[in-house]
């Protein structure tokens, strides 16, 4: 029996692609919820685990006939500053709709959301590909509508129990283009948004408290087909490497369905991060299931254009452009750029750690970051028996200000760095206790030079009758009797000096 897959017969030797959209939700970050005055965000410091549960709620939050959405203005602002940090239309006029579904988290039985007429329409954001970076490839965004999150279901033995603090948290759902064909374009994609939603203040970007969900599309064709597949929709992962690993996990499962004579059924999976694959959760409603209708409750959502431009005055610097500035201003590789622009800890670190140092700094940092504090931070992630105190801002300015000026040499700095990640620490009494300070002292060196050059006259007429080669030994000589603590530029022109004298 010969398969087929979008009309094209296909076997195990034929190469499927992936197709692969995301709706990414973005909690925002206010302090009350879209359509009530109830606090949005545990207070700071807390965590959401913290507050007391149906403690953020008012009568709107729950339902209560009678009670009226008030729609929050801040809430607005920053969708409209989403909206245009990724290249979006802003719809001077959209409508709020009713969502209908039932959950015990969501008392309305519906969600208020947009649906017609989003906010935003029609932006894009660019993704950087390849080894270095260098290739850009440019993503549709659909739509950025305004909605409601929904409380939550606690299950317990035998009975449940909701809590609706988070019922009303004010969300943006960022949905692109089906335009990303490889899992490695999604997790590229993620990052960006994330990068621009937490560089214009937006969102606060805690993964773990879900401030940052993607639900993603996929669906496979076989390579040079333009129809595309049966989608499969992967709900809630909330972490860019396992919605990589669950997309990749996705399209095996898919192909291998294909490859059997199976049929792919449009559906809704969940993803076990533990087993690493998606089962299914249930077959996906379509539109129509869901009854939407214009919120009468709702006026349509006027902006006025001047509104708009003010808020686009007033757009921070986006990662692209701070990725830019990094190469301009310190000369750092296109990948490095990239990685601290990205609104990652690392990032904000660089950020705190440029302001405490000064920009002459800024290449020094980086590669402290990002060729020594990164692979200890993964050594120990890797290493559950690792110690971890972690870094802070200041240890890399203090360590980045110690190699400029020659206080250590880039090994010993590693050293300190492994030191102050292990156990904590100031650089400066970390550098004294260990005994890294490196010697730039002349009159330490030239006796250690002297007896060197003393003791090897062999080696000296090899020198001076031209095999310049023997210098590197005179200095190895040198560095082991200072325990490695010379400045090597030092050390290398003293020792010329000598041999030549
Ligand atoms: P819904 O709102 O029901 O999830 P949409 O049509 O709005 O459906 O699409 C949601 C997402 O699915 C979008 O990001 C879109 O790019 C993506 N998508 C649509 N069709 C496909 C497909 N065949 N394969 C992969 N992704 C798809
Ligand atoms: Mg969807």
């Amino acid at each position: 029996m010969s398969l087929t897959c979008l009309g094209v017969s296909v076997d195990v030797n034929t190469e499927f692609e992936a197709v692969i959209g995301l709706e990414v939700h973005v909690q925002l970050a206010t302090d009350s919820k879209i359509f009530s005055s109830a606090r949005a965000r545990p207070e700071s410091g807390n965590s959401v685990a913290d507050e007391a549960v149906n403690k953020n709620t008012t009568p709107v939050c729950a339902g209560h006939p009678g009670t009226l959405p008030v729609l929050n203005e801040k809430a607005v602002g920053y969708a409209v500053r989403a909206g245009l940090a990724t290249g979006c239309k802003i719809n001077l006029k959209s409508i709020f709709a009713r969502k209908h579904y039932f959950y015990p988290d969501s008392p309305k039985g519906y969600q208020i959301s947009q649906y017609d007429l989003p906010l935003c329409e029609k932006g894009f954001l660019d993704i950087e590909l390849g080894d270095e970076g260098e290739i850009t490839k440019r993503i549709g965004i659909t739509r950025i509508h305004m909605e409601e999150d929904a409380g939550k279901s606690l299950h317990l033995h035998g009975y449940s129990l909701v809590n609706l603090n988070r019922a009303g948290v004010p969300l943006i759902e960022v949905v692109s283009e089906p335009e990303m064909r490889s899992p490695l374009e999604a997790g590229a994609y993620l990052r960006k948004l994330y990068a621009i939603v937490t560089a214009i203040g937006v969102c606060d970007g805690n993964l773990q408290e879900g401030n940052f969900r993607c639900d993603a599309n996929v669906s496979i064709r076989p390579k040079g087909v333009s129809a595309f597949g049966t989608r499969t929709e992967i709900k809630n992962v909330n972490s860019f490497r396992f919605v990589e690993k669950a997309i990749e996990y996705e399209v095996e499962r898919q192909r291998q369905v294909i490859l059997s004579g199976g049929t792919l059924v449009q559906e809704t999976r969940l993803y076990d991060s533990q087993k690493n694959r998606t089962f299914s959760m249930r077959t996906k409603e379509d539109a129509e299931d869901y009854r939407y209708f214009p919120d009468p409750d709702l006026p349509p959502l006027v902006l006025s254009p001047q509104m708009v431009e003010a808020i686009r005055a007033a757009l921070p610097e986006l990662p692209d452009q701070k990725r830019d500035r990094y190469m301009r201003d310190y000369f750092l590789r296109r990948l490095d750029a990239i990685l601290l622009s990205s609104g990652s800890t690392w990032g904000r670190m660089f950020e705190e750690s440029v302001a405490l140092t000064g920009k002459e700094q800024g290449k020094i940092l980086a590669n402290l970051m990002i060729g020594e504090g990164m692979r200890l931070v993964s050594e120990a992630e890797s290493n559950p028996d690792a110690q971890n105190a972690g870094f802070t801002s200041k240890q890399f300015a203090d360590l980045a200000r110690a190699v400029s000026d020659q206080t250590v040499s880039v090994t010993a700095a590693k050293q300190v760095l492994a030191i102050a990640f292990k156990e904590g620490g100031e650089v400066g009494a970390i550098i004294d206790r260990e005994g890294l300070r490196q010697v730039s002292d002349l009159s330490a060196l030239e006796p250690v030079i002297e007896e060197i050059i003393a003791k090897n006259p062999k080696q000296v007429e090899e020198y001076r009758s031209g095999k310049e080669k023997v210098l590197g030994f005179f200095v190895g000589q040198a560095m082991k009797a200072t325990q490695g603590k010379a400045n090597p530029a030092l050390l290398q022109e003293l020792v010329v000096k000598k041999l030549k004298g």
